[in-house]
């Protein structure tokens, strides 16, 4: 053994260092898959923290925490139970965009996912910092904590976000710290450098949190949520209200002024910051800097809770000293007063380079090590949880000697998420975007169930019951699709009347309603005059009916594109494979292909240097495998 051990305490399957949005899904999926699991935090009043925006969900993001939720993830349910406002965004464009976001009571999300992890049978949680990774012989063995005492274990999962030596900047005040004031961990890096794991720095922000008294809230754009609320849980046919408003506000030429005229105190810009920050959530300072001609940026100022007066400034993020921050802000109409209760700042944070894994999440050097969340390189709450899941699944599968989750690009973004981490790496801090995906009209916020929960049900996170339920829901849409196309309709003086005052075509002989339901200015429901025969249905299965209906020819084009990306995913490269020894191949992709070790041809053909001529290198040094294995046998 590799470390002599101080005061052994315990012995368990998993272990996850971190209880924020990626560790408390892996410590539950772990635990309720069988798995003796602890779960660690700096913190326990830190649990599922949100140390930006008190929100979950968004534009791509929200498609991810429902396929968490399709998967038996508890991300979902969590948003659910605690929201404040609901908006699915992006309504006014086709449905592969539509994003589900909630704005959440932060300190109710955190006493939510406390719960669940105090409540969750085989987990323990505990507060205490871990300092090392044990290991034999390049295989994980336990940890060992702060006060010095030794737990062993069979798989320890990495997600200590944001806290990794935490470095706190706010204009030219640099600290040791965590988010918001917690300490930092400052000695794990270290033991997993010893064990040859690359770490860089990279950074993000955070806007200043300002009281509700200060802000002039009848000067403001008010912005509501729907009135119709789509849950994030597919199984919540709970009746949901939304509590709160949001509000909008705009920077001004003077705002940008006095941002301008104190950039050079900026730490980022100052250069004591040496962490990449976010391309996709700029600091205000940036957006300022980048975009000069832009006369104003826009703001949502939104409420942190039911029990709080804090309210939080979205698209404000900023490392300028506090006096700048509180000048820059009361140049915004409506905040002349504001009082600021937390400071913007900016955090430096190590994190691992996520092409040292594999698409199991697993250091490839080091077996039973996992990485998830910020740590791998990713930013943002959904990012994390996804990562947690696969995480916690893949450990408990590895221990069971069951065959691995992975799922590929066509089944998922959590798929896109991972394949775009462990095969291309990230160079800022990655966050999910609807366009890194080739397939995003099948990968849709609203059948994520249809696509992932079979997944979910055959590893054991989803119930019997809930699978049926699918089963039940697919039948029903099957069924309906088929008599919509067996439904006959004539050119009637009320459907004319109806079809003109849509703005479409009258008929003129006879046709199929599905073929209406097709046209983009129709809709299932409102063709219901003409079906008296409709079966009364769930909101989930009419949707799905109209969106079949209605991309068909789109979806059809996709699932082509599908079944050829998977024909070159089933071309399995052995991973221990000396890409060296082929010959053809360019000295690049050597490199590239000995770094990455690609698990198939279709993983090898994403990977940035290794272009289409290296893949026929390749898939003829296969075809001479197979053929010499044919041969031999
Ligand atoms: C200032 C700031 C700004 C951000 N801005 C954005 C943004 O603009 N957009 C966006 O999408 N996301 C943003 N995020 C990022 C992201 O939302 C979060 O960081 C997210 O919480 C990541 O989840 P995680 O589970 O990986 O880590 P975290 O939520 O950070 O949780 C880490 C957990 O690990 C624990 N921990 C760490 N080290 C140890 C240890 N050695 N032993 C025991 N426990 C340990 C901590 O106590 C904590 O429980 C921001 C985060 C911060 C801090």
């Amino acid at each position: 053994m590799e470390n002599q051990l101080q005061n052994h305490l315990d012995d368990f399957d998993v272990i996850v260092v971190g209880a924020g949005h990626a560790g408390c899904e892996a410590a539950l999926s772990a635990a309720r898959l069988g798995m003796k699991t602890a779960v660690f935090t700096l913190t326990l009043d830190g649990i599922a923290n949100m140390p930006c925006n008190p929100s979950i969900g968004g534009t791509a993001k929200g498609h991810l925490v429902r396929e968490i939720d399709a998967l038996g993830g508890e991300m979902g349910r969590a948003a659910d139970a605690t929201f404040l406002q609901s908006r699915i965004l992006n309504r006014g464009k086709g449905p592969a965009v539509h994003s589900l976001r909630v704005q959440s009571d932060r300190i109710k999300y955190h006493t939510y996912m406390k719960q669940q992890l105090e409540q969750t049978e085989n987990l323990s949680v505990k507060q205490d910092e871990v300092c090392r990774i044990l290991t034999d012989d390049n295989r994980v063995t336990g940890v060992v904590t702060r006060l010095g005492s030794e737990y062993s274990a069979k798989a320890v999962i990495i997600a200590g976000g944001t806290y990794l030596n935490g470095t706190i900047h706010v204009g030219d005040s640099s600290y040791a710290g965590g988010p918001d004031n917690v300490m930092p961990a400052t000695h794990i890096s270290d033991s997993l450098k010893e064990l040859g794991i690359n770490l860089r720095r990279f950074k993000t922000g955070t806007p200043a949190r300002v009281h509700k008294r200060s802000i002039n809230f009848d000067v403001l754009e008010k912005q509501d949520g729907d009135d119709k609320i789509t849950p994030f849980a597919f199984d919540n046919d709970a009746k949901l209200e939304n509590t709160v408003s949001c509000y909008i506000a705009y920077t001004n030429d003077e705002t940008h002024n006095v941002i301008k005229d104190n950039i050079h105190r900026s730490p980022m810009y100052s250069g004591r910051i040496e962490g990449i920050g976010p391309r996709y959530c700029p600091s205000i300072e940036d957006k300022i800097m980048r975009f000069p001609d832009k006369p104003r940026h826009q703001l949502f100022i939104e409420p942190m809770g039911l029990d709080t007066d804090e309210y939080y400034l979205q698209g404000m993020s900023s490392s300028l000293p506090e006096d700048v921050q509180i000048k820059f802000l009361r140049t915004i109409k409506g905040l002349e007063n504001v009082e600021i209760m937390r400071n913007a700042y900016a955090i430096e944070y190590d994190c691992c380079d996520p092409t040292d894994l594999a698409p199991t999440l697993e250091f490839k050097g080091i077996s039973g090590l996992y990485g998830a969340g910020q740590f791998n390189g990713t930013s943002g709450y959904e990012e994390a949880a996804a990562q947690g899941l696969v995480a916690g699944i893949n450990a408990s599968m590895k221990i069971m000697g069951k065959e691995p989750m992975i799922l590929d690009r066509a089944s998922s973004y959590i798929g896109t998420l991972i394949d775009d981490l462990v095969t291309k790496g990230c160079l800022d801090p990655y966050r999910m975007l609807t366009s890194r995906s080739e397939y995003r009209l099948l990968l849709r916020q609203d059948n994520a169930d249809i696509r992932l929960t079979p997944t979910g049900h055959e590893i054991g996170l989803i119930s019997d019951e809930r699978y049926d339920a699918l089963q039940k829901k697919l039948e029903l849409i099957g069924k309906e699709i088929d008599r919509v196309w067996h439904v006959n309709l004539g050119p009637s003086k009320d459907l004319n009347d109806y079809l003109e005052s849509c703005g479409t075509e009258a008929l003129q002989s006879g046709i199929k309603l599905a073929q209406l339901i097709r046209r983009p200015q129709l809709s299932y429901d409102g063709l219901k005059f003409v079906d008296p025969n409709r079966p009364e249905l769930p909101e989930q299965v009419k949707e799905q009916v109209e969106l079949q209906i209605k991309y068909e020819g789109y979806i059809k084009i996709q699932l082509e594109q599908v079944e050829a990306m998977r024909k070159l995913e089933k071309k399995a490269l052995n991973p221990d494979t000396d890409y060296s020894q082929i010959k053809g191949l360019r000295l690049e992709a050597i490199e590239k292909l000995n770094k990455i070790k690609p698990l198939s041809v279709g993983q090898a053909s994403r990977i940035s240097g290794v272009n289409p001529a290296d893949i026929n290198v390749l898939l003829i040094y296969l075809e001479q495998q197979s053929s010499a294995g044919r041969a031999l046998s």
